[in-house]
């Protein structure tokens, strides 16, 4: 962040600070964590769903910050301390962020969508960040907290901020593009995540489209035109809008596509592309960031060379050694849309161990949960695999399907939980082996990971 005096703050959130002989002294970052404060930092005494920052307060004084903002009447005893009272310390951090934004001058990429937007927004990052200075969002910041978080980290001398914005209700995407002000947006594509909130597939593109309404006439729209909603997406936009995707409908189209076990490479307009990846899904946000790349006027030989630079995140089809086995980790959260480019990834491996996917839940689907894990189940027998592992509340829809597939009782184990699978998997386990992980995030399915490090 720039820095900002406390003096300019107040004025902006409109309070009252108590330490006028400290008033001409700057911040120099936003924190609502007193975990995580840096010398320096503004608090602000966030009243979150579980945690009230105001029991923070002291602690975030002790630890650096510069002053806190806090609700008049909520603060610690002693008083003197650098406090600014404001009625709402939720709106005031919002209020904030919003008028830090309209102070720069950058241009912001919006990046939302049902899946992918983390991979898209890191695809896009590594694309511009050798040529152009700039910043993405800090690990998965990206709703009413996370995104005012993202934006005190721009600064003046950035050019581009990719910020990705989450939601889970309607309203959501829309409150964050107004804080945010993209003039570039980019959704992922539609899919079942949060269907349980959302209800059908076309409120979530109603939800995620929001994006596209606010963006400014001059800005640009960028979307997957092979989606299903595509053309309900590019109905939303008054902005210029341009389609990527393999369809040869779209402005950019990849051709040639292919997987090695070295990655996968693709052409664009007869320029030939390679990332270092597992997962032809991921020519999505290659495209999404060959898409961007080009509009801040990046010469073809510079895509190129962003593109290869491209890892993956760790948790997102993540591929790791440990001792023996290779782990894909796919357990940051998942999906049916993400669940089946994983399944695409482990059958595409060519190594000779046994191929076993250790399977959570897919969370917050609503009332066709049932129908999806058993469909999974069944895509997941089809894929080549020798061994399934499935936990949580939905193990049995996903077993019916595996074993309604090719896979017989003996390849399919079930748990309640995945700490219950452990001694069945490792008696199962040989060196070799290749074991996709992947659940929803509150599966927790990374547990496993850190177990399987432990025995490596
Ligand atoms: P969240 O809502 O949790 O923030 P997200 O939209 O940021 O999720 P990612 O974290 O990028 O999504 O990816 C979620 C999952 O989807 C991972 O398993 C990732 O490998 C997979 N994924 C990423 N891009 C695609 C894609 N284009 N098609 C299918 N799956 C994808
Ligand atoms: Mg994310």
């Amino acid at each position: 962040m720039d820095r900002v005096s406390l003096s300019k703050i107040s004025q902006v959130i409109q309070g009252k600070f108590i330490r006028p002989d400290l008033m001409m002294s700057d911040v120099e970052g936003l924190s609502i964590d007193s975990r995580r404060i840096k010398r320096g930092d503004l608090f602000f005494a966030i009243q979150g769903k579980r945690q009230d920052g105001h029991q923070f307060v002291s602690n975030a004084l002790e630890q650096g910050a510069r002053a806190c903002v806090v609700k008049q009447g909520r603060e610690p005893e002693k008083l003197q301390q650098p406090l600014i009272y404001v009625d709402d310390v939720n709106r005031a951090f919002e209020q904030f962020a919003s008028w830090y934004r309209s102070q720069q001058q950058l241009t912001v990429i919006g990046v939302t969508g049902s899946v992918g937007k983390t991979t898209t927004r890191t695809m896009i990052h590594t694309a511009l960040s050798p040529f152009l200075k700039g910043i993405q969002s800090p690990a998965n910041y990206n709703n009413e907290f996370g995104v005012p978080l993202s934006i005190a980290q721009i600064k003046s001398d950035h050019a581009y901020a990719v910020l990705e914005l989450g939601a889970s209700h309607q309203g959501e995407i829309r409150a964050l593009a107004k804080l945010s002000r993209p003039e570039i947006g980019v959704i992922t594509g539609i899919g079942p995540s949060h269907l349980e909130h959302f209800g059908s597939l076309e409120r979530t593109a109603d939800a995620k489209g929001e994006l596209f309404e606010q963006l400014p006439e001059n800005g640009l729209a960028i979307l997957n035109g092979d989606d299903p909603f595509a053309s309900c997406l590019i109905s939303k936009a008054s902005a210029r809008t341009l389609k990527i995707g393999l369809d040869e409908s779209n402005d950019f189209r990849a051709a040639s596509l292919r997987q090695t076990s070295e990655g996968v490479s693709f052409k664009v307009e007869g320029i030939e592309f390679f990332m270092p990846v597992l997962g032809k899904h991921f020519v999505y946000p290659a495209l999404f960031a060959i898409a961007v790349a080009k509009e801040f006027g990046l010469s073809n030989q510079d895509l190129v060379e962003g593109i290869r630079q491209f890892t993956t995140v760790q948790g997102r089809c993540h591929i790791e050694q440990i001792g023996p086995w290779t782990i894909i980790d796919d357990s940051y959260n998942s999906s049916p849309v993400s669940m089946k480019a994983a399944c695409q990834v482990i059958q595409g491996w060519t190594g000779t161990g046994k191929r076993i996917v250790v399977m959570g839940d897919m969370l917050e689907l609503g009332a066709e949960s049932s129908r999806y894990h058993q469909e999974i189940g069944e895509l997941i027998a089809s894929s080549g695999i020798d061994l399934l592992f499935v936990c949580g509340k939905q193990a049995e829809a996903v077993a019916k399907g595996a074993i309604s597939g090719i896979l017989s009782q003996d390849q399919v184990l079930q748990a309640a939980d995945v700490s219950e699978i452990q001694k069945e998997f490792y008696s199962r386990l040989e060196p070799g082996d290749v074991v996709l992980i992947k659940g929803s995030r509150s599966m927790r399915m990374e547990r496993l990971i850190e177990s399987l490090k432990q025995q490596a």
